[in-house]
C-alpha cells in the first residue's frame, strides 16, 4: 500500500474524532462526509476528490463547524467535477460518461443542502419558542408567598398555615392585575399598626417582600383614616414612596389605593399601579368591588385556617386523653399534658403547679423555658398570677404584660421576656388541683378561644390525675397500717426483701410495749390505741424505717447500719419513749419499751433468721425486767 493509501485514512480518523470530540452536534453531516469520501474512492477512487473533503473535514474541524457548514456542500457541488476536470484533464469524459460523480455526489449534496436548510429553520423556529418562553417568564407575575407573609395574613393563628391555604387569594390578585392592566397589585395587611405587605402579583421582578409601611403618613395612611379608596391617574410621584419597588427607576402611571373592609373592620389596603392605563373615578366602582371580595376571600382563608387548627387541635387532645387514661404516675401524666399544652399552643413557657389552697401554698410541677421557675420550687398563692387563677379558680388571660409588673408564680422569679399570658385552674370536682399556664414572647398571643382550649386540656388533665392520686392512696393503704399509718406486716416484710437484697449492713430492732395488757386495762382500749399511734409517730420520728409488725409490737429497719450505730439508735429511742408523756384526752401516759436487736450479715443470713434472732432478744429483754434493749 502506497504512502496514498494511508493518507486515505486520516479523513477516516478525523470524521471519527469530529463525531466523538469534536463536534458531536452535527454528527450526521460527519457521516455523510464519510459517506461521500467512501463513494469518490470507489467511483474514481483518485486524489482530487477525496483529498478536497480532506481539506474541508480539516476547515470543518479548524473553524468549529461553523464554517463550511453550509457551503461545504455547495463547494462539493460546484467544483467536484471542476478539479476532476483540471486533476484528470482527459478522464473527465469517462467519469462523465460513468455518471458515477454526478449521480451520487450530486443527489446526496442537494439531499445535504435540504436537510441542512430544513435544520436551521426548525432551529430558528425553536430558538424563536425558547425567546418567547423566556420573555413570557419574565413578563409573569412575581407573586409573594414568603411564610412570614401568610403569618400575617392569618395573624393571631399559631398554627403554621396550610400552604395552599392563601392560593385563592393569589390567584384573585392575579386575575385583577391582568383585567385592570396593572403592573402591580399588593395587599397589605394590617398588623398592629402597621401594614405589611402580605400578598401580591406583579410584573416587576423587583417587587418586594414584606414591606412594612406606617399608617401615620402617606397615600396609604390616609386609606386606612378615611376608610375611603383614592385613585390617582397620574401618579407622579417617586416609587420609591409606594415601598414596594426596588429599583426608583420603575415607572408608575396611575395608582388606586382600596381599603380592605370586613364590615366596619379594616382588614388591610389593596394597592393598585399601572405603567399604562390611567384609573379613574370610572373605575371605582370595579375597585369596590375587588376589595370586598378580597375581604370575604380573606374571613374565608381565616376561618378555613380556624378549623384546620381547630380539627389539628382537638385529634392532638384526643391522642393526649388515649395517652393519659393508661398513665398512672403522677410525674409523667404532668409531662404529656405539658408536652401537649406546648404543641396546640406554639408558646414559649409551659407551666403546671400543684397547689393547696388549704395552706395557701404552690409547688411547680413543670417549667420550661423559664430560668427562675424551677420544677419542685414552693411558693405563696399569693404572690403571682398562678396563685391568683388557684385562689379563685378562674382562667385568666393577659396579653400586654410588660417586664417585671407582674409576678407568674413568686416574688423572687425575676423579669422575663413574656407578654402574654393564659392560664387556667386544674379542678377535681370542688376542689382546686393545680394550675397550668402557657406563655408567649409575642404581644396578643391569645384569644377567648384559647383558654377554652386549655381549660379543655386542664379537665383531662385533672382526670388523670385524680385517677393517678387514687391509685396512690389505694396503693398506700394497701402497705399501710391503718391505725398508726406505718408499714403493716406485710410490708415489713417486703421491705426487708428489697433491702437486704441490696444492702452490705443491717440492723433489725424489734420493739415491744412493757405491760401494755395494764393500759388497756386501766384507761380502756381506745385510750391503748392512741398510746400506740404515739409511739409510732416517735418512730416515725426518728432514722430508719419502721413498721407495726403486730399489736403492741414494732419493727425498725436500720438500712446501711452497723452494730454500735444500731445499738446507739435503739438505746436512744428506749429513752426517748420512757421520757415522753403522752396526752390522751386528760390522761397523761407513759410507756416504756424492750428492745430486741439483731446485726446482718453477723446474726443472720436471710429474714427469717434475722427475725427470729431480735425475737429472742426482745424476749430476753423482758425477762431480764423489761424497759431495757438486748442484743442477739
Ligand atoms: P409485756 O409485753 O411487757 O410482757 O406485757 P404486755 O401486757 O404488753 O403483754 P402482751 O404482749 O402479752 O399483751 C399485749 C396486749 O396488747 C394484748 C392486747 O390486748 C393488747 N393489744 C394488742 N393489739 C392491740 C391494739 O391494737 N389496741 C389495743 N388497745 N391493745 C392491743
Ligand atoms: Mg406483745
Ligand atoms: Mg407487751
Amino acid at each position: 500500500m502506497g504512502i496514498r493509501n494511508y493518507l486515505r485514512i486520516i479523513p477516516f480518523l478525523l470524521t471519527a474524532t469530529g463525531i466523538f470530540f469534536g463536534h458531536s452536534d452535527h454528527p450526521i453531516l460527519y457521516l455523510f462526509l464519510t459517506i461521500l469520501i467512501i463513494l469518490s474512492f470507489y467511483l474514481h477512487s483518485r486524489l482530487p476528490i477525496w483529498m478536497f473533503l480532506f481539506i474541508a473535514q480539516v476547515l470543518i474541524h479548524l473553524s468549529g463547524d461553523k464554517l463550511v457548514l453550509f457551503y461545504l456542500p455547495i463547494l462539493i457541488l460546484i467544483s467536484d467535477p471542476v478539479i476532476t476536470a483540471a486533476f484528470i484533464g482527459s478522464e473527465i469524459v469517462v467519469h462523465l460518461q460513468k455518471g458515477g460523480l454526478f449521480t451520487f455526489t450530486y443527489p446526496i449534496a442537494i439531499f445535504v443542502v435540504i436537510a441542512y436548510l430544513l435544520r436551521n429553520w426548525l432551529k430558528e423556529k425553536h430558538d424563536n419558542l425558547k425567546r418567547e418562553l423566556e420573555l413570557i417568564k419574565k413578563r409573569s407575575e412575581f407573586i409573594l408567598t414568603t411564610e412570614a407573609d401568610t403569618k400575617q395574613l392569618l395573624a393571631g393563628i399559631k398554627t403554621s398555615p396550610h400552604p395552599a391555604i392563601y392560593r385563592p387569594i393569589l390567584h384573585f390578585l392575579s386575575y385583577l392585575r391582568r383585567s385592570l392592566a396593572a403592573q402591580t397589585v399588593a395587599f397589605f395587611y394590617r398588623s398592629g399598626d402597621d401594614l405589611v405587605l402580605t400578598l401580591g402579583a406583579s410584573t416587576i421582578k423587583g417587587f418586594r417582600e414584606g414591606v412594612r409601611v406606617g399608617v401615620e403618613s402617606g397615600i396609604l395612611g390616609h386609606v386606612v383614616k378615611e376608610k375611603r379608596e383614592v385613585i390617582i391617574p397620574e401618579y407622579g410621584l417617586p416609587v420609591k414612596q409606594l415601598g414596594y419597588y426596588a429599583d426608583p427607576k420603575i415607572e408608575v402611571k396611575s395608582l388606586a389605593v382600596v381599603p380592605v373592609l370586613f364590615g366596619d373592620e379594616l382588614e388591610g389596603v389593596l394597592v393598585i399601579d399601572s405603567a399604562t392605563r390611567s384609573y379613574t373615578t370610572a373605575d371605582r366602582e370595579i375597585l369596590r368591588n375587588a376589595s370586598s371580595t378580597l375581604a370575604y376571600l380573606t374571613g374565608m382563608v381565616r376561618l378555613y385556617e380556624q378549623q384546620r387548627r381547630n380539627a389539628i387541635h382537638y385529634s392532638a387532645l384526643y391522642e393526649m386523653a388515649k395517652r393519659l387514661q393508661q398513665e398512672l404516675d403522677l410525674d409523667r401524666i404532668i409531662e404529656i399534658s405539658a408536652q401537649v399544652a406546648s404543641a396546640i399552643f406554639e408558646c414559649d413557657h409551659v407551666g403546671i403547679a400543684r397547689v393547696d389552697p388549704e395552706i395557701n401554698r404552690g409547688e411547680v410541677l413543670f417549667s420550661d423555658g423559664l430560668k427562675m421557675i424551677k420544677p419542685h420550687t414552693s411558693f405563696s398563692l399569693d404572690e403571682g398570677l398562678v396563685g391568683w387563677i388557684a385562689k379563685y379558680r378562674r382562667y385568666l388571660l393577659n396579653n400586654q404584660l410588660k417586664k417585671g409588673k407582674l409576678h407568674r408564680v413568686f416574688r423572687k422569679e425575676g423579669s422575663h421576656p413574656y407578654h402574654s399570658f393564659i392560664g387556667v385552674p386544674i379542678m377535681a370536682e370542688e376542689d382546686v388541683l393545680g394550675v397550668i399556664w402557657v406563655e408567649s414572647r409575642v404581644k396578643s398571643a391569645f384569644r377567648e378561644e384559647d383558654s377554652e382550649l386549655l381549660n379543655f386540656l386542664a379537665f383531662q388533665l385533672s382526670l388523670a390525675w385524680n385517677r393517678a392520686n387514687l391509685h396512690k392512696k389505694v396503693s398506700e393503704l394497701a402497705i399501710s397500717d391503718s391505725l398508726t399509718g406505718l408499714y403493716n406486716h406485710r410490708h415489713f416484710h417486703e421491705e426487708m426483701d428489697r433491702l437486704l437484697a441490696k444492702e452490705k449492713r443491717l440492723v433489725l430492732l424489734m420493739l415491744d410495749i412493757d405491760h401494755f395488757k395494764k393500759i388497756n386495762d386501766e384507761y380502756g382500749h381506745q385510750v391503748g390505741d392512741q398510746v400506740l399511734v404515739g409511739v409510732a409517730r416517735l418512730l416515725q420520728s426518728g432514722d430508719g424505717i419502721p413498721a407495726r409488725y403486730g399489736g403492741e409490737e414494732f419493727a425498725l429497719i436500720l438500712p446501711g447500719y452497723g452494730e454500735r450505730k444500731g445499738l446507739e439508735t435503739a438505746i436512744r429511742l428506749r429513752e426517748k419513749i420512757k421520757n415522753q408523756q403522752m396526752r390522751i384526752e386528760t390522761k397523761m401516759i407513759k410507756v416504756t419499751v424492750s428492745i430486741g436487736l439483731a446485726f446482718y450479715p453477723k446474726d443472720g443470713k436471710n429474714k427469717e433468721e434475722l427475725i427470729s434472732k431480735a425475737d429472742a432478744a426482745l424476749y430476753r429483754a423482758k425477762r431480764e425486767g423489761r424497759d431495757r434493749v438486748a442484743v442477739a
